[in-house]
This record gives structure tokens, C-alpha cells and sequence, in this order.
């Protein structure tokens, strides 16, 4: 672009909340506002600042002149730069350390002696960092707050206020999870008429009157009404009832989704080679693949976040070995709960040849891979539009967080997934994979699946709605005040 001179440039404060899901859209945003002419600086947390060094090399973040990356400390203590941080005691610490430092950090962007950039004109924050709306409001910009899950998984969220008010949360008592109770339809929430209460997102799951997490849903799902707009990783298409149930109580909603087809046009090597990848990635993954037919491969992750038990990792484990196919198993160091993962010897001899595991992969670039006929998942928002922008039926394993209410929309409405209980049996694993793989009901799902990445694909191109309401967005953003 370059069409805006450097020192009139707009510029944007970009904060992702501090987890994996929220970076890698946060940063494609980001990219995308930069090609726009926007001048952006992204804040990562002192954390994942160092993370993203030791996994992506010293020079990762040096950053361009007018891209640069900032840092605030998460007040969380230091721990193992390995593994997933706790994500409720992460949420609390943001809510309660991170706005004096936002504060400073943009005192300094905005002082003119120690800053080479022009002043902030906006931020844009993630949807979960409300503390943020108070900087804005107290610099005077105006804040867009990005909400990295569905609009789905969202509007579930902004609907815990209504479940409080009639009672249904918290539970009574613990043998609600277990009597039948979460199997009951909602049939009142304009937009996902008939989710069972099961596919809410699953912090409804506690009997705690002041459970942390529903407390910060109750708080920044408030938040998001002062916003001066929003901005979702979805497509109108995929998304429709539920857009439009949301919009009706919202402020104005720009989708944007796939972000990761939208930042196609983004063709600046320097900023194409950014990533935000927190482990190492094995690309040998992509050179096994490599040598597999088309369609012939299950891929198995369950993101950055999903804990599992030693169990339940032998149950899967034996459900993909006996199901005969070939798979490409991504097992994170800190996926196994209380201990690493060990797999049965006779799992690695039986399966030999024919699975491949890894500790982390381009994930984006295994789910365009041909030779990717499926994906068993955790439901992530960003692995479930990974998997449609690849045309990839899934098998879902929800964890928690909004992953139920993406599942049951992957199954239910979308027509890409069928559900694997929760109480995992590697019997039901075999069959399920099988019939993903070879089954009826697997070639219908692929069907859809083709049907949606096309649709995905007109959403991101020159005239579709995501295309125009960047478009939009720009504009509204850059417009200078009367
Ligand atoms: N991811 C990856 N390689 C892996 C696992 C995950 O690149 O081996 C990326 C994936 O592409 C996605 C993100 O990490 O962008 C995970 O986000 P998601 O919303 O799916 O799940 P979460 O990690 O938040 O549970």
C-alpha cells in the first residue's frame, strides 16, 4: 500500500489475550491492518514474548519499522516455557495486573521523544482483555474488541447472564453433571434454538456460586457492549441466525473470517514470514505426507490447551491403531495430565509404518495437505475454520471453553462432524474414524465440508462479505474525527 505517508499512518494497538488460539488470529488481523496502512504494534506478555524467541529463533521478533512488537508482564509467576499456562488463573491475572502497564506502554508509544511512531489512533484488543477499554477511554481512541471464538461459542457466552437470572447457573449440586440435566434442550436463545444446555460453552459446568470463569464471562461479555465495534473470525454464510441474533443487541459486528484467507493478500515476504507458533514446529510432518495418497490420512490434534489422562491418550491410541488407517498424531509434551505420554509399546509396533507422531505441526498446512482426509479434534474455533479452509470433515472431542458449542454446530448444523463421547472408548474411536475414513456418512461430511471452504473462499475474495467489511472497517477506522 504504502499510500498513507508514515507519520499521518493510523496506528494500532493490537493485544491478544495470551494463548495460542487468540495470538495466531490476533497476528493475521494484525498483518492485514498493516497491509491496509495502518502502523501496528503488537503486545504479546513477557512470556510468550520469550516463548515465541526460543520457538521461532532471537530474530523472530525484531519486526519491521513500522510493525513492532511490545511487551507487559501477565502478573503471573514464571513457569515452564513449555507448557500452557493456566488458563482461569490467567484470566484473573489479567483482569487484576495488566492495565497500569497497557497504560504506560501507550504513554510511551504516544511520547513523541522516545516513540519514532506516530500517535495511537485505536486498539484493538481481544475480546477477553477488557481492561483495555479503560486505556482507550482514558487516551481518547476508540477501542474495536476482537472475539477470537465463534459467534456461536460467543453469543453462548453472552447468554450466561440469562442462565444466572433463571437459575439454571450455577447447578445445584454436583449430580446435575451426571443425572441427565445438560442433556435438556434451551430452546429460548435466538440463533442456536435446540443446543442441549451439554453445548453451552462448558464453564456452566459448576456448582460454585462464584466460579472464577463464569464471573469473567458475566464481565467481559458486558464489556463487549462498549466497544465501538466488533470484529469475529467467521463468515456470514456459516454464521447467519446466530450474526444475526447477536447483532441485534450488540455493537457493530464486522466479520472476518477465515482471517487466514483473508491475509492471502498480504504479500510482503517480511510480514508473511511472521508466525506466532509458542512450540517448535516438526515440518517433517509435511514431508511424511508427502509420500501418502490423497485423502488417506487422519490428523489428531487437540491444540494448545486440551488435558487428557493417561487413560483416555491408550484409549485413543488403540482406537486409531485398530482402526487400520494412517494417521498423523500430534501429542504435546503437556497433553497427558501429571505425567508425559507414554504409549503402549505394542501401540508403536502395531501401528509402524502407518502413524507418525509429532509434538506440534504447521497445522495449517497439514489440513491443506491432500493427503489429509480428516481431522480428529478438540473443536477449537481456529482448528474447525483451519479444517473447513481445508475442505476437512472432523471428529470431535470437545475439552472445554466454547469447543462443546462448536461441536455440536460442526455435527448439527454444519453437517462436517460426528460427536465421540466424551468418556472416550477406543471402540468408539475405531468406528468413528472408519466411518469418517471409508463410511457412507464420512463421503457425505467430506461432502459439505468442499461446500463450505468454497464458500469460505467467496466470503474472502474481492466482493465477498469479509473482504468488504475490511474494507469497511479500514475506512471507518481512518476516517478523521469532524
Ligand atoms: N496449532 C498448530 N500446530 C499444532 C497445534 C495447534 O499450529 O500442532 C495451531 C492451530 O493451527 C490453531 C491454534 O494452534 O491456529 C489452536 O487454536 P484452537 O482455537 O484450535 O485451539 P486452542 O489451542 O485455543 O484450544
Amino acid at each position: 500500500m504504502g499510500s498513507i505517508e508514515t507519520t499521518k499512518k493510523p496506528h494500532a494497538v493490537c493485544i491478544p489475550y495470551p494463548a495460542q488460539g487468540h495470538i495466531n488470529p490476533m497476528l493475521k488481523l494484525s498483518k492485514l491492518l498493516h497491509f491496509k496502512g495502518f502502523h501496528i504494534t503488537f503486545v504479546n506478555t513477557e512470556f510468550n514474548h520469550k516463548r515465541l524467541l526460543k520457538s521461532r529463533g532471537p530474530h523472530s521478533l525484531d519486526g519491521l519499522p513500522d510493525f513492532r512488537f511490545k511487551t507487559i508482564p501477565d502478573g503471573l509467576p514464571t513457569s515452564d516455557l513449555d507448557a500452557t499456562q493456566d488458563i482461569p488463573s490467567l484470566c484473573d491475572s489479567t483482569t487484576k495486573t495488566c492495565l497500569p502497564h497497557f497504560r504506560e506502554l501507550l504513554y510511551k508509544l504516544n511520547d513523541p521523544v522516545s516513540s519514532n511512531g506516530p500517535p495511537v489512533t485505536c486498539i484493538v484488543s481481544d475480546g477477553v482483555m477488557s481492561f483495555t477499554l479503560k486505556a482507550a477511554e482514558e487516551f481518547g481512541v476508540p477501542e474495536v474488541l476482537f472475539w477470537t471464538p465463534s459467534a456461536c461459542g460467543f453469543l453462548g457466552y453472552t447468554k450466561y447472564k440469562d442462565l444466572v437470572e433463571k437459575g439454571l447457573i450455577p447447578l445445584k449440586d454436583a449430580s446435575y453433571l451426571t443425572n441427565g440435566y445438560l442433556e435438556t434442550t434451551i430452546d429460548w436463545i435466538q440463533g442456536m434454538e435446540n443446543v442441549r444446555f451439554k453445548d453451552l460453552p462448558s464453564f456452566i459446568r459448576t456448582t460454585d456460586p462464584n466460579d472464577l470463569m463464569v464471573n469473567f464471562v458475566l464481565q467481559e461479555t458486558e464489556a463487549a457492549l462498549k466497544a465501538s465495534a466488533i470484529i469475529l473470525n467467521t463468515f456470514d454464510a456459516f454464521e447467519k441466525p446466530v450474526l444475526e441474533s447477536l447483532s441485534s443487541f450488540l455493537p457493530p459486528i464486522y466479520t472476518l473470517g477465515p482471517l487466514q484467507l483473508l491475509v492471502n493478500q498480504v504479500s510482503d515476504e517480511r510480514l508473511k514470514s511472521m508466525h506466532s507458533n509458542l512450540w517448535k514446529e516438526e515440518s517433517q510432518c509435511i514431508d511424511w505426507l508427502d509420500t501418502k495418497k490423497p485423502n488417506s490420512v487422519l490428523y489428531v490434534n487437540f491444540g494448545s490447551i486440551t488435558v487428557m489422562t493417561p487413560k483416555q491418550l491408550e484409549e485413543f491410541a488403540w482406537g486409531l491403531a485398530n482402526s487400520g488407517n494412517d494417521f498423523l498424531w500430534i501429542i504435546r509434551p503437556d497433553l497427558v495430565v501429571g505425567e508425559s505420554a507414554m504409549l503402549p509399546p505394542e501401540f508403536v509396533t502395531k501401528t509402524e509404518g502407518r502413524g507418525i507422531l509429532a509434538n506440534w505441526c504447521p497445522q495449517e498446512k497439514v489440513l491443506k495437505h491432500e493427503a489429509i482426509a480428516g481431522f480428529l479434534t478438540h473443536s477449537g474455533w481456529n482448528s474447525t475454520l483451519e479444517s473447513v479452509c481445508g475442505g476437512v470433515p472432523v471428529i470431535c472431542w470437545p475439552f472445554f471453553a466454547e469447543q462443546q458449542t462448536n461441536c455440536w454446530f460442526s455435527c448439527y448444523e454444519w453437517g462436517i462432524g460426528m460427536e465421540i463421547d466424551s468418556d472416550v472408548r477406543r471402540e468408539e474411536v475405531e468406528k468413528l474414524v472408519r466411518e469418517l475414513m471409508k463410511g457412507e456418512k464420512g463421503k457425505e461430511m467430506k461432502l459439505k465440508a468442499m461446500e463450505w471452504k468454497k464458500k469460505a473462499e467467496a466470503a474472502t475474495s474481492a466482493g465477498g462479505s469479509s473482504y468488504r467489511n475490511l474494507e469497511k472497517l479500514v475506512s471507518e477506522a481512518t476516517q478523521q474525527p469532524p
